[in-house]
């Protein structure tokens, strides 16, 4: 149904644009003269002023059948590093790159589908419900674009994010919330050897704190990271200062505030026992987001995967994405899997089956 070759094409040519976070400008313009070409009604927004990119979110109508329930498609632009000059290879029904980059298919797999699905329901003059593609900026490392999206420009109450990992079918239909804290604890500077006992080590108030903290794995739905414990200093000096960055996520919105308190708690408390000082911030990176195993939508998606031969599986992610973000927004948004494959890594993957399959999928949910 699709045109496999054009989709192909399309794909090697949009990962072939650089458009590493924040230096998604060219890869936007591509992308609206493409979908202007095929027919969408297009707006653009100044998301990247606040989300500190040279980009812009983008945001594509094709009007159809007003009886039926709107849909939105959406998927990133912007790629992590090594991102710069991808040079793709295709081989034996896999695309991978240069082996020196990343492949770009976080998320122009998803980019480059949606196009595909869009331009074949135009092409084929097939009936459809109204679609709109919402292609964001700044998604890996903060969601910024989702962030600054200009949600009273889209009417479509419900969302499919295509930007998971896994063979086409995976439907992710609850992902977990993230709270970012950075901390700084400020001991007392006094020579180590000359005078300690006027000193407050930094670097033991932390080491107390962390190490009293429940981490990592603290449930089935939560987990906990440390992921920065910094100080440097000579051996003759008491360290006056350690900075702490983590993070905590959790499905439960509950639990990942009482998660946050607990971990900045810890700090307070060795703090407090050593007589240093706590500078603190706690931050909602993203909510969680959960929908019904037996939402329409859902339901939908795995009829649609099941009329074309794919296996559908509903799981529970361990990441944000996009959908958090619109879900807390008035559109209900789950992700689909694409196939993408070892991303953010310079092995990253994806097989042409899944590139395809995902492009059916996207057009056999546009389809009326
Ligand atoms: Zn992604």
């Amino acid at each position: 149904m699709i045109n496999e070759g054009r989709l192909l094409d399309t794909f090697l040519e949009y990962i072939q644009i650089d458009s590493e976070t924040g230096r998604e400008k060219a890869m936007c313009d591509r992308l609206v003269a493409d979908l202007k070409e095929l027919g969408c009604i297009v707006t653009t927004d100044e998301a990247g002023k606040k989300a500190d990119s040279d980009g812009y979110n983008i945001y594509a109508t094709l009007p159809g059948d007003e009886s039926l329930e709107p849909l939105a498609f959406s998927s990133h632009m912007d790629t992590v590093s090594p991102g710069k000059g991808i040079r793709p290879v295709v081989q034996d029904g896999v695309i991978r790159s240069g082996g020196d980059t990343i492949l770009g298919g976080d998320d122009k797999g998803g980019v480059a589908a949606i196009v595909e699905a869009m331009r074949t329901v135009v092409e084929k003059k097939l009936p459809h419900r109204t679609i709109e593609g919402i292609f964001t900026i700044c998604e890996e490392g903060g969601l910024r674009g989702a962030k600054n999206l200009d949600y009273s420009r889209i009417r479509c109450k419900q969302a499919v994010v295509l930007d998971g990992g896994g063979d086409v079918g995976k439907i992710v239909t609850s992902a977990p919330g993230q709270l970012k804290l950075t901390a700084t604890i400020i001991g007392r500077a006094a020579h180590a050897g000359v005078a300690p006992e006027k000193g407050v080590s930094a670097i033991q108030v932390a080491a107390h704190g962390v190490a009293q903290m429940n981490l990592l794995r603290i449930d089935e739905e939560t987990t906990a990271n440390i992921g920065t414990f910094m100080a440097r200093g000579a051996t003759n000096i008491v360290s006056p200062q350690v900075q702490l960055i983590g993070e905590c996520r959790s499905r439960n919105t509950e639990k990942l505030r009482a998660q946050g308190d607990h971990m900045v708690g810890c700090l307070k408390k060795a703090c407090d026992a050593f007589g240093a000082q706590l500078e603190y911030q706690l931050d909602t990176i993203y909510l969680s987001y959960q929908v019904a195993e037996d939402d329409p939508l859902v339901i939908e998606i795995q009829k649609a995967c099941s009329s074309l031969g794919i296996t559908p599986s509903l799981v529970a992610s361990g990441g944000g994405s996009d959908a958090n973000i619109m879900s807390h927004n008035g559109v209900k948004a789950v992700v689909l899997s694409t196939g993408m494959d070892k991303v953010h890594t310079t092995n990253e993957q994806l097989t042409l089956q899944n590139l395809n399959d995902t492009a059916l999928l996207a057009l056999t949910l546009m389809k009326a």
